[in-house]
């Protein structure tokens, strides 16, 4: 069975990929099981850059296949924003309800018709400090005008998926691994993974 080192510190992210990849005979570890490694700076200008430095960069350190993802929110209204800055907007020191809360403020005066919005979901995988494949997904929608629902994390309190009444946290797990940008680049990386069952060095790239 094939071992893949998962390099994210966020355990939602860690508990969503996991249930992505199901049925695919890989185990996952994860960069807390290797506290060695450290932790690499997310200055990227897109979620690609930061995906590829996440993954190559503890390759070097591991003879494990690295499977990074970045991900976030962008906002048409706001040229993009928070974009790459999506776990950091309401600062450093914020969480998740501090971010949609200041969403939620700086889009107010907002009308339904310029709150459009998409998550974006880039995942690479890397051996020997080298991508290996790339995977991406998107999932439009737009900004609701308060929180609501439970479930999933960051963002998905205030994201409507287009062609859907509730927010992505309220709709629940299931429909969002159908409909999340996190679940189609999932599903890309699950195809290769059963074309590669290797996930060696020389494996070819996938399609994005
Ligand atoms: P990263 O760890 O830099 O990739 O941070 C991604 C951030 O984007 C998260 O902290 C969330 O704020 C947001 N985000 C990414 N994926 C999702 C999702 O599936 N639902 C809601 N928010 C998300």
């Amino acid at each position: 069975m094939l071992t893949l080192l998962l390099a994210t510190r966020n355990p939602k992210k860690v508990h969503e990929l996991r249930r992505l990849l199901k049925g695919v005979p890989v185990r996952f570890l994860t960069l807390g099981q290797f506290p060695d490694i450290p932790a690499v700076e997310e200055d990227g200008k897109t979620f690609r850059s930061n995906a590829l430095k996440k993954a190559m960069i503890p390759s070097r350190s591991t003879i494990l296949p690295v499977l990074a993802e970045d991900s976030g929110l962008e906002v048409r209204a706001l040229g993009g924003a928070p974009g790459v800055r999506s776990a950091r907007y309401a600062g450093a020191d914020q969480d998740d309800a501090g971010n949609v809360a200041k969403l939620l403020k700086v889009l107010k005066k907002f009308p339904r018709s310029q709150r459009q919005a998409r998550f974006v979901c880039s995942m690479v995988l890397a051996a020997g400090g080298k991508p290996i494949g790339i995977f991406e997904g998107s999932c439009a929608g737009w900004i609701s005008f308060s929180a609501r629902g439970k479930t999933g994390f960051g963002y998905d309190p205030v994201f409507i998926p287009a062609g859907r009444q509730k927010t992505m946290a309220d709709l629940g797990p299931r429909l969002k691994d159908r409909l999340s940008h996190r679940a189609q680049a999932a599903r890309k990386l699950k195809a290769w993974l059963r074309a590669n069952p290797s996930a060696g060095p020389g494996g070819s790239r996938a399609a994005r």
